[in-house]
């Protein structure tokens, strides 16, 4: 059984091919620039033996149709499938789901509701439709599945998903938590329940995805209790270039200081912010060094990111009860040594012991980091969100 798994932006495709017998990867690329004269298309392939070979092209490529068309006649010289008529599946990555709490195999109505929703993101989901539509146009007998990056976080209570604004927002405008990255904390909490022996149902868990984007959720009897994201991934941690959590009254006083518009409000906390804002840098390897170097702007954007995730960690912890573990993903979760370190230093009261030792690697596979008694245990896992957008795809095709 073959799915492809498609992640389509406004000027690139991530597309990642699986063999779901073994829920291995053959073939993976990106096709970048579209639309520009210089776009390219990158493809990394592994035959029956297990060698890895790549192809590269550069040459204009005008639309998503032809981005696609490309991909398929690079899958077919590469002998992976015959054509794109072939597969069992394609699987859409879609960032806003709205209300949708599960997967989705993509009729017209679902297609609708991901067009109705664009207004709440609108640089993904546009970018999505246009490569659904696409797939239908080129295999229009293969069934698409839509997995939503906010469908995990559908099982949070009013509650917490609710914000203490007029309730008209809400009725009205839609205007609720609905939180990110829920097929990566979904993927990272299944795994950590699977490697140490216990049942997911009742599975405690703080999830830490920490990329350019980062955020966490709480995770109880396997299910998402809160997140730090919200209405939109600009709500929570200190990000590479978004600020996270902040006082909603700096924008008015900002706007009427500075006469800023709403637009430039929008760029400043979106694009300017977070680790950059501070220090200059959204790379956290760049910041690292800086600081190194003795940058006290970097330190403090370290500090800042780190003191985020704590003040987070332990409002988790009281929501969630009983913690079983934590555990770090993304790519500063899997590959910043320091930062976990910082995440988890002084958190023994709440039964978090960290093991400088084991911590010392980047995560190629599961790492279990915590010492022997830590009551809490803190696991790395490298997430997988394509793996599981292909997991699900399979399941509800089924
Ligand atoms: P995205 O949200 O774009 O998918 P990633 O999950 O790839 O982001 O994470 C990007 C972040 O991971 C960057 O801040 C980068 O500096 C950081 N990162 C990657 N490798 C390392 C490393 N070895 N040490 C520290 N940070 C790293």
């Amino acid at each position: 059984m073959k799915i492809l798994v498609l992640n389509s932006g406004s000027s690139s495709i991530k597309f990642q091919l699986f063999k779901m017998e073994e829920n291995k990867s053959i073939a993976s690329g990106v096709i970048e620039q579209i639309g520009e004269l210089d776009s390219s298309i990158k493809i990394k392939f592994i035959d029956l033996n297990g060698e890895v070979s790549e192809l590269k092209r550069k040459s204009e490529i005008k639309n998503h149709l032809e981005a696609l068309e490309i991909m398929n006649s690079l899958l077919i010289e590469s002998k992976t499938i015959t054509d794109l008529n072939e597969l069992d599946g394609i699987g859409h990555r879609v960032v806003h789901g709205g209300t949708f709490s599960k997967p989705e195999i993509i009729d017209e109505n679902v297609e609708h509701e991901i067009e109705r929703i664009i207004p709440l993101a609108p640089l993904h989901n546009k970018a999505h439709l246009d490569g659904i539509r696409v797939i239908k146009k080129l295999c229009p007998n293969v069934k698409q599945v839509a997995v939503f990056d906010t469908a995990f976080h559908s099982t949070m209570p009013e509650y917490a998903y609710m914000y203490a604004l007029p309730y008209e927002a809400y009725e009205k405008d839609g205007v609720r938590k609905y939180g990110f990255h829920g097929t990566s904390h979904q993927f990272v909490s299944k795994e950590a329940a699977k490697y140490l022996g216990q049942d997911i149902n009742t599975f405690n868990a703080i999830t830490l995805h920490l990329g350019n984007g980062a955020s966490m959720a709480a995770i109880k009897n396997g299910k998402c209790i809160d997140t730090s994201m919200g209405l939109t991934p600009l709500e929570g941690l200190v990000m590479g270039t978004r600020s996270g959590d902040l006082d909603p009254a700096i924008l008015f006083y900002l706007a009427r200081k500075n006469n800023l518009s709403i637009e430039d409000l929008d760029i400043m906390l979106n694009k300017k912010s977070g680790l950059k804002g501070i220090c200059g840098s959204n790379d956290m390897r760049e910041v690292e060094k800086m600081a190194e170097e003795g940058d006290e702007k970097a330190q403090l954007a370290l500090d800042m990111f780190a003191y985020r995730i704590k003040k987070y960690i332990g409002s988790y912890s009281a929501i969630i009860g009983k913690l079983d573990c934590i555990i770090f993903t993304g790519g500063i979760g899997e590959n910043d040594i320091d930062t976990r370190l910082r995440c988890c230093a002084d958190l023994e009261n709440l039964g978090i012991n960290l093991d400088f030792q084991k911590n010392n690697y980047k995560a190629t596979e599961i790492l279990n980091i915590g010492k022997k008694d830590s009551n809490v245990k803190i696991l790395v896992i490298p997430t997988n969100e394509e793996l599981e957008i292909a997991i699900q795809t399979k399941k509800l095709l089924k």
